[in-house]
């Protein structure tokens, strides 16, 4: 079987709230799905390497928020390509801290919900937490974000902790040498309108936020 057969399952985007015992932090998955209804129960699958997956294990709970159409690509970057091991991931995000101690966004989010970690399977690379719901939003809004949309419409990448990367191959978008790729996220500039070279220095990756040193022609 090829790998690129299993870009046809769907999937949605999600921020995951998590704690520690000092600080409170989040980080954006795709593989949440509902398991059970009475009670409401999901999964969710985390990288064994990841800082919210050291949160989860010992806090024992998490909040999901579903993510919108609206959820801006810089958002996204913010809590999906840097650990928030040794950074504060939500300073430019709007969110609230729940009461339990764990933040939900508030910035174009359909709704969230506060889970209970019940149970975990362990894979070589990841652990699926299985939670139940014990609160959330009254009632959803907007259009839920699906992955195919990150990937199609912001443009954005897997980060290689998450389930379901796989190696990029350059793309064929453009031959001319006018492509630049973020060595990071793996956003490809190419607008034919302004040349890489003319961004102002400042310019940042509209993913993940680093800059234009970290971009390299493809
Ligand atoms: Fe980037």
């Amino acid at each position: 079987m090829k790998n690129e057969v299993l870009f046809d399952l769907t999937y949605g985007m999600y921020a995951i709230g998590v704690k520690d015992e000092n600080k409170v932090s989040a980080c954006i998955v795709n593989t949440v799905v509902q398991v059970t209804n009475t009670p409401n129960m999901i999964a969710v699958s985390m990288n064994h390497g990841n800082y919210s997956h050291e949160c989860i294990a010992s806090s024992g709970m998490f909040t999901v928020s579903v993510l919108s159409e609206d959820t801006s690509g810089a958002a996204i970057g913010a809590l999906g390509f840097t650990s928030g091991r040794d950074t504060d991931k939500l300073v430019n995000v709007q969110h609230k801290v729940l009461a339990e101690g764990v933040p939900v966004i508030k910035e174009n989010i359909c709704c969230w919900f506060l889970c209970r970690v019940v149970n975990h399977v362990e894979t070589p690379t990841h652990t699926v937490f299985i939670a139940e719901i014990t609160a959330g939003s009254d009632e959803a809004k907007g259009r839920p974000m699906t992955y195919d949309y990150y990937h199609k419409v912001i443009k954005g990448r897997a980060p290689k902790n998450a389930p379901t990367y796989q190696e990029q191959q350059p793309t064929d978008d453009r031959n001319d040498g006018e492509s630049w790729i973020c060595t990071v996220c793996g956003y490809v500039y190419n607008d034919p309108d302004v040349s890489f070279e003319e961004l102002p220095e400042d310019w940042v990756c509209p993913i993940c936020g680093m800059p234009k040193s970290a971009f390299k022609r493809q």
